[in-house]
C-alpha cells in the first residue's frame, strides 16, 4: 500500500532503512521544503555532494536563492518557488521539512501564516510523504518546551507552553505539527521522524533577523552596541549549523522515530554570549540593556542522551570554535568585500 513504484533508491520502503549489502547505494530524491534557508541550504549541501537528486520547495518569505545558487545548473538540483500551504504532487523518497519561519521577528511577522505554515503545510507534506510512502522528518524546535520548568529538557518533558501568547503561533504551531506527524504515523503507516532544535547559528542566517547571535555579530561589526534584553541573565545552548546537519541526516538515515533534541548543551547568559563576541569581534564592544519580549523562556538547556545513545551523534563545534566561522560569512555580507552567501 505505501510503496512507491518510482522510487531510485531504499531510503523509505526498506523497513530496516539500511541498504542491502552488495547494493551501491543509488541516489535518493528528497524534497527539502524551506531548502532555501538557513539551516536548509546547509542541509542541501551535504545531500548534493553525498549524490543525491535534491528537490528545494521555498517561498522565498526569509529563504534566499543567494543561499543555493551555487548547485545552479547541475541536474540533480531543482528549486521550486512554492508555498506548502498549497497541496503539492512530486514523486520522492525522503522529505526534510524545514519550511517555516523561525527567528521571533519573523514568525510573529503574520502569526495567521505561520499556524497555516506549520498546521496546513506539515498536513500537506504528510500528505504527499502518505501517497508516495517518503520517509517524512520534521524539524520542531525546543519551543514546544515553552518556558520550561524542568532544566535541562529532556524529550519526555511535555512543557510549559502559553497557548494564548505571542509566541503561541510558533509553539502550539509546532506541537499540532509534531502531533500531526504521530498521527499520520500511528494511522496511516508513514515514516516519520521528529527532530526538536535547539538555538542554531552559523554563515547564512538573516543578517536582520532579530535572532541574539546575529544581532550581536551584525552589531559588533557595524560599531553599534550589543543590544541585551531583559537582564541578559537569561540562557540558551547554541549550536553550530554543521553539527545540527549531520544530527538531522543521522536521524532520517536510523530506525528511530523520536522525538530527538538535537542542540549544544554548553549554556550561555546572554551576557556571556555578548563577552564571547567581544572577544571575537571588538573587545571595546559596548552593551545596552533593552526590555525584554513577551513570554521570553529563562533558561533553555538540551538533555542529548537519546541522541547520543541512539543515533551516536553530539556536537563538535563549540560557541568560541563556530562563532568565527558565522563573523567571516557576516563580514563579507555586510562590507560586500566577497560574493554573497558564500561560507
Ligand atoms: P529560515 O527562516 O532561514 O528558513 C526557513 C525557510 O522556510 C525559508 O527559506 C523560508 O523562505 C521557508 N518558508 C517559510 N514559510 C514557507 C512556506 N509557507 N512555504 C514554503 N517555504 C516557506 O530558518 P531556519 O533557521 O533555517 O529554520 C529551519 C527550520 O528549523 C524551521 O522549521 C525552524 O522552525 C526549525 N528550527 C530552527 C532553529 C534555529 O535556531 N535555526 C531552532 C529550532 C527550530
Ligand atoms: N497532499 C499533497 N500532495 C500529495 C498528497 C496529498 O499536497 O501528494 C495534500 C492534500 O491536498 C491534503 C493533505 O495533503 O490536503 C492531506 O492528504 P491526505 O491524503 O492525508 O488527506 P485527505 O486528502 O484525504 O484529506
Ligand atoms: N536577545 C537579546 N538581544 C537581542 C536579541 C535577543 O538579548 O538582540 C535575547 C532574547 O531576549 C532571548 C535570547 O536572546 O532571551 C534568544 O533570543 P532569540 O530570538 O535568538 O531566540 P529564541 O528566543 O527563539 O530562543
Amino acid at each position: 500500500k505505501f510503496s512507491n513504484p518510482h522510487r531510485l533508491g531504499f531510503g523509505s520502503s526498506n523497513p530496516t532503512g539500511k541498504i542491502p549489502l552488495g547494493l551501491k547505494r543509488k541516489g535518493l530524491r528528497i524534497v527539502v521544503t524551506g531548502g532555501a534557508g538557513f539551516v536548509g541550504s546547509h542541509l542541501v549541501d551535504r545531500l548534493i555532494a553525498r549524490g543525491d537528486s535534491v528537490m528545494v520547495v521555498d517561498n522565498f518569505f526569509t529563504g534566499r536563492k543567494e543561499n543555493v545558487m551555487h548547485h545552479f545548473g547541475n541536474p540533480n538540483f531543482e528549486l521550486i518557488r512554492h508555498d506548502v500551504v498549497e497541496p503539492l504532487l512530486l514523486e520522492v523518497d525522503q522529505i526534510y521539512h524545514l519550511a517555516c519561519p523561525a527567528s521571533p521577528v519573523h514568525y510573529k511577522f503574520n502569526p495567521v501564516k505561520t499556524i497555516k505554515t506549520n498546521v496546513v503545510g506539515t498536513l500537506n507534506m504528510l500528505g504527499l510523504a502518505k501517497r508516495v510512502g517518503a520517509r517524512f522528518l520534521l524539524t520542531s524546535t525546543s519551543e514546544v518546551y515553552g518556558d520550561p520548568l524542568q532544566h535541562p529538557q529532556k524529550e519526555t518533558y511535555w512543557g510549559n507552553v502559553n497557548p494564548i501568547g505571542v509566541r503561541s503561533c510558533y509553539d502550539e504551531g509546532k506541537r499540532t505539527a509534531e502531533t500531526l506527524t504521530m498521527d499520520y504515523h500511528r494511522g496511516a503507516g508513514v515514516e516519520v521522524r521528529i527532530a526538536r532544535i535547539f538555538n542554531t547559528y552559523g554563515p547564512r542566517m538573516c543578517i536582520d533577523d532579530g535572532r541574539v547571535v546575529s544581532n550581536f555579530v551584525a552589531q559588533a561589526l557595524r560599531k553599534e552596541p550589543l543590544t541585551v534584553y531583559g537582564d541578559g541573565k537569561q540562557t540558551r545552548s547554541f549550536q553550530y549549523v554543521s553539527d545540527l546537519v549531520e544530527g538531522l541526516m543521522r536521524l532520517m538515515e536510523g530506525e528511530h522515530v523520536g522525538p530527538f533534541n538535537l542542540g549544544n548543551p554548553g549554556e550561555f547568559t546572554m551576557l556571556e554570549l555578548a563577552e564571547v563576541v567581544q572577544e571575537t569581534i571588538d573587545p571595546n564592544a559596548k552593551i545596552e540593556f533593552r526590555p525584554n519580549t513577551e513570554d521570553d523562556p529563562h533558561k533553555r538547556k538540551p538533555d542529548i542522551s537519546r541522541a547520543k545513545e541512539l543515533l551516536g551523534w553530539e556536537p563538535k563545534v563549540s560557541l568560541r570554535n563556530g562563532l568565527p566561522l558565522m563573523v567571516s560569512d557576516f563580514r563579507q555580507r555586510i562590507f560586500g568585500d566577497h560574493k554573497e552567501g558564500s561560507s
